[in-house]
């Protein structure tokens, strides 16, 4: 197991009022599962993945990542096992505008203390792989939508994390492009045997997962396994 999420609750202090954001939330992600969480805006989504990956802590609750309890690590030690362990994928990106597309996915590696021609390497030859070889040199703000996109799952996965974490990764980006996107991170959980918790609000997205998870006010309404689509010409000629 790499993700058991136990029992989360989270309450917002809005002034006066408690407002309860996730109540009694339990999952569990496998190796080689990707998750899709639906809900309507405001359900908790975004609340519970960034619990999920430790970046927001619960008001009760646990999650165990890959057997270690988050809630037994301090602020630093957090930081230190997301930037080891955990990949994260934004709607909207998060590069480094004026960095170069290698440089941005470095970027974990330096954060880390880590670096040198060898992680160079390994960077150039994961960004051939996902189409962008051409790019490595180029500031990441002249790049489209997509290959932005792609620059932020390689920076997600050059520490070999177990587990993306995405939000909205296709929010930003035209259907075709995301289609591509979705493509990727079914690919490299398949290939990596990696997890992958995926919050989108559009159905179609939903269906690269495995597994669909819906919120409805803060509770889990449904977790149900997926069949995976079959790969469509559309899908074929974006990937
Ligand atoms: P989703 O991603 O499903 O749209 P969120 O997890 O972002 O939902 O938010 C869930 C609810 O929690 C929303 O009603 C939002 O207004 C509320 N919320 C989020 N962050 C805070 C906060 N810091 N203080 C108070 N309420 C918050
Ligand atoms: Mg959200």
């Amino acid at each position: 197991m790499i993700i058991s999420a136990r029992s989360i609750t989270k309450v917002h202090q809005n002034g006066g009022a408690h407002v309860a954001v996730l109540r009694d939330v339990s999952v569990d992600v496998h190796p080689g599962e990707l998750v899709s969480i639906m809900g309507p805006s405001g359900s908790g989504k975004s609340t519970l993945l960034q619990i999920l990956g430790g970046l927001d802590r619960p008001t009760a609750g646990t999650v165990h990542f890959a057997g270690i309890d988050l809630g037994a690590l301090n602020d630093r030690e957090t930081a230190a096992f997301r930037r080891r362990r955990i990949g994260f994928v934004f709607q909207f990106f998060h590069l480094l505008p004026r960095a170069s597309v290698l440089e941005n996915v470095l970027l974990p590696l330096v954060l880390d203390g880590r670096g040198g021609a060898q992680l160079e390497t390994e960077a150039a030859e994961l960004l051939a792989s996902l189409g962008l070889g051409h790019r490595i040199r180029h500031e990441a703000h002249r790049l489209s939508g997509g290959e932005m996109q792609r620059v932020a799952i390689a920076r997600a996965i050059i520490a070999k994390p177990i587990a993306i974490l995405a939000d909205e990764p296709t929010g930003n980006l035209d259907s075709r492009t995301g289609i591509g996107v979705l493509e990727t991170l079914r690919a490299l959980v398949d290939e990596r045997r990696i997890a992958c918790v995926m919050v989108t609000h559009d159905r179609s997205a939903a269906q690269y997962g495995t597994r669909l998870i819906a919120l409805r006010d803060g509770r889990i309404e449904r977790d149900e396994g997926l069949t995976r689509a079959p790969l469509t010409d559309e899908t074929l000629r974006a990937a």
